[in-house]
């Protein structure tokens, strides 16, 4: 396959970059220290087709290509690993399902107004995002026996009681797409307005990095939401998770390469300033080897990413390379970051330097969306042909 970006595909990622030179880096710090989501930035987001990077154009989407929408959240993450995490999970969890099992009625309902960015006058034009709630308080890496999030139908609803855990944009979220048990060996995913009565969203969570990404418990206490409400069929909710985690996998790839970039640029203009024993850093031979090593991986990584990116585009199977993209590019983010600080010594530990930020935001990569030792199950199965 050829991996040339298209002339496109190259203004799009300039176009992206620029916006998260201007918007994302120069507020990255302060959206980390306050623990504050970027919702100026957020706002502007919506006429560049940020919000709608996994929405057809006819839903109002960027209508962007598969390789594309991974450029767009590379080049966010670069800027801001929060906003990046924030606006990865928006599109690829929350339009992503909606855009594939959705019907015309739904899209036309709930992935219009997320995808477009729009807002609504009781949100002061604020754009409208979207979560996904998956894990629970008992159940991540193992979601097929361990969700216990139940939805009972009821008459014309669907009565759903139980808790989430990590579910990341839940407070500032207009639908929760939320993963319920409907029978004892089926799962199925609804969707649930975040105003709906009896839907507790906990305070956010305190975590080591991506402070500016609002991570939550939520609780469903007899939440009541209507029978079309439920995304596809009843029953389908686990193969449709894993298909959404599918792409999922492919963002967090990409938000590790942007947030890699981000801290080996870091390094370089570092190493090309600071001297020791009379010459920069950079021209001692262990630091070029750590700069050598990053670049390489770092290419590497993107490559495989937009492989697996353009493997999804042609509608080719895409499993298996999603999750060596998502293994690869999480494992070199955390090298890379690491031998960032390595390269910035003392000053590498410190919060008046970016890398310190990135290495924090960057660590949850190989948690998020499966774990690394998820990967090497995916990417073992679909070699070994095991259950
Ligand atoms: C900041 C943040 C944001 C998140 N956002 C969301 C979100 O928006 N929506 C959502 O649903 N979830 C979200 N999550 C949850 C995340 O997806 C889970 O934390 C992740 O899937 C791991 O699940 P767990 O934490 O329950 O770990 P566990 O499943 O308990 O795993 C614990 C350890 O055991 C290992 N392990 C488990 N099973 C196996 C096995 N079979 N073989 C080998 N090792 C194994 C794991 O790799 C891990 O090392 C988020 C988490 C964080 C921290």
């Amino acid at each position: 396959m050829d991996f040339q970006l298209s002339e496109e595909q190259q203004r799009w990622r300039e176009a992206v970059r620029d916006f998260s030179d201007r918007e994302l880096a120069p507020r990255a710090r302060e959206v980390d220290e306050q623990a504050r989501f970027n919702w100026e930035a957020v706002h502007k987001m919506g006429p560049l087709g940020l919000l709608g990077l996994n929405a057809p154009e006819e839903y109002g989407g960027a209508g962007v290509d598969a390789v594309s929408a991974a450029i767009a959240i590379e080049e966010i993450g670069r800027g801001c690993g929060s906003t990046g995490l924030a606006i990865a999970a928006h599109n690829g969890l929350a339009c992503g399902p909606l855009a594939l099992f959705g019907t015309h009625e739904q899209k036309e309902k709930w992935l219009r107004p997320l995808a477009t960015g729009a807002g609504r006058a009781d949100t002061q034009g604020r754009p409208l995002l979207g979560s996904l709630a998956l894990t629970e308080p008992g159940a991540g890496s193992d979601l097929a026996g361990g969700v216990k999030t139940r939805a009972v139908a009821e008459g014309d609803s669907w009565i759903i009681d139980g808790a989430k855990m990590w579910t990341t944009n839940a407070s500032i979220a207009e639908v929760i797409i939320t993963l319920c048990r409907t029978s004892p060996d089926r799962l199925s995913l609804v969707i649930v307005p975040t105003d709906t009565p009896g839907l507790h969203i906990g305070a956010a969570e305190k975590k080591m990095g991506l402070k500016g990404s609002p991570t939550h418990a939520v609780t469903y206490d007899e939440v009541r939401v209507p029978k079309e409400n439920l995304l596809g069929a009843e029953g389908k909710g686990l193969g449709q998770t894993l298909k959404v985690l599918d792409g999922g996998r492919i963002s967090i790839g990409a938000l590790s390469v942007g947030l890699a970039q981000a801290a080996y640029e870091a390094a370089i203009k570092y190493a090309k300033e600071r001297h020791t024993f009379g010459l920069p850093i950079a021209q001692h031979q262990a630091i070029q080897w750590m700069i050598a090593d990053a670049a390489t991986e770092l290419d590497a990584a993107r490559l495989m990413v937009y492989r697996a990116a353009w493997l999804k585009e042609n509608g080719r199977p895409y499993t298996k390379e999603a999750a060596m993209a998502k293994l690869f590019a999480t494992e070199t983010a955390e090298r890379v970051c690491f031998n960032a600080i390595q390269i910035h010594g003392g000053y590498g530990y410190s919060a008046e330097y970016p890398v310190e930020r990135i290495y924090r935001d960057q660590r949850l990569m190989t948690i998020g969306e499966g774990t690394s030792e998820i990967q090497r199950l995916v990417i073992a199965r679909s070699l070994l042909g095991s259950k």
